[in-house]
This record gives structure tokens, sequence and C-alpha cells, in this order.
């Protein structure tokens, strides 16, 4: 999805940005929890300007989530090897990112309720993967979107 719409996102990009991914792609080439990664140019995503140029972009034709990678969108939900879905947080699946977003402490908030767009997208995959249409396939790249957890099941927090 990405490399089929990079002209639309390429005018968005930092100029350093841009050249890297004329010249080599946006994707790094590791792997992480077995998805492919976006490239890092300056600490921070190829994608990243003033904010994610893939969720602008999506937002601007009508769905901000048409090119954003699922673990972008989904941040900072994630899935067990099981398939369940939970929040990721500091203490939780053996979390060790220690991001202040994810201390469940930092906010009174239920992720039901902070969370709310995410786990409709997340129910949104869901549906998309039982009918047969998989959901993103690339991993966060973002630094301040790095990672966190407890189960949606627990109503645990995360986020505020
Ligand atoms: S890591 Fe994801 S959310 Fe962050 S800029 Fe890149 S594509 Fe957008």
């Amino acid at each position: 999805m990405i490399a089929d719409n990079l002209a639309r996102f390429l005018p968005e990009l930092r100029p350093e940005a841009r050249r890297v991914v004329e010249g080599e792609g946006f994707l790094s080439g590791r792997r992480k929890g077995g998805l492919p990664m976006l490239r890092v140019v300056g600490g921070w995503c190829v994608f990243f300007h003033r904010g994610c140029v893939l969720h602008k972009v999506g937002a601007a034709e009508g769905d901000a989530y048409r090119y954003k990678p699922a673990a972008c969108a989904l941040f900072p939900l994630a899935r067990r090897a099981n398939g369940d879905w939970y929040v990721r947080q500091w203490g939780v699946e053996g979390e060790d990112w220690d991001l202040f977003c994810l201390d469940p402490a930092a906010s009174p908030r239920p992720a039901a309720e902070s969370l709310a767009e995410e786990i409709a997208l997340a129910a949104r995959f869901t549906a998309e993967e039982a009918g047969g249409k998989p959901g993103g396939a690339v991993e966060n790249a973002c630094p301040p979107l790095q990672d966190t957890g407890e189960s949606l099941l627990t109503g645990g927090r995360a986020r505020g």
C-alpha cells in the first residue's frame, strides 16, 4: 500500500528523508516481531514530518488509517502470539520501552475510554483478517511512538 502510493507521500517528506527514500527505499531491511521496519533518518521515521505523513495524507483523503502501518495506527495496542489484543504498558508482556505514556499510573482514564479509537480500529483489522484481508505489514519506527501493554479484557490503562 505504501509502495503503491509513494508518489503521494514524497512531496510531504523532510528533504533528507525524501532523498533516502528515493535512493534506498523506505524499508530498513531489519525486522521486528516478524515485520519489516521503516527507515529512520535523523532519528525519526522517514515518514515523520510535523506528524505522520501517512496519517495526514490518508486523513486528507477521508481515511487516516488508509496508508498508516497497522503497528503505528494501533499503538499502544499489540497482539499476543495467540492473537489476543492487549495494551502495551510497563510491566506487561516484558515491555521494554520506558516511555511516560506507557506508564499505567500516568492517567486515571481507563484504556477502554482513552483508546476507544484504537480499539475500534483493532476490531476493524480483526474483521478484515477474518474476511481474508491482512492488517498492516510494517513495524512502527516512530521514536515517540514506541511500545506498551495490558490485556484489553482486564481494563488496563495506558496513555491519557
Ligand atoms: S513510525 Fe509510523 S506513525 Fe510514526 S511517522 Fe512513521 S509511519 Fe507514521
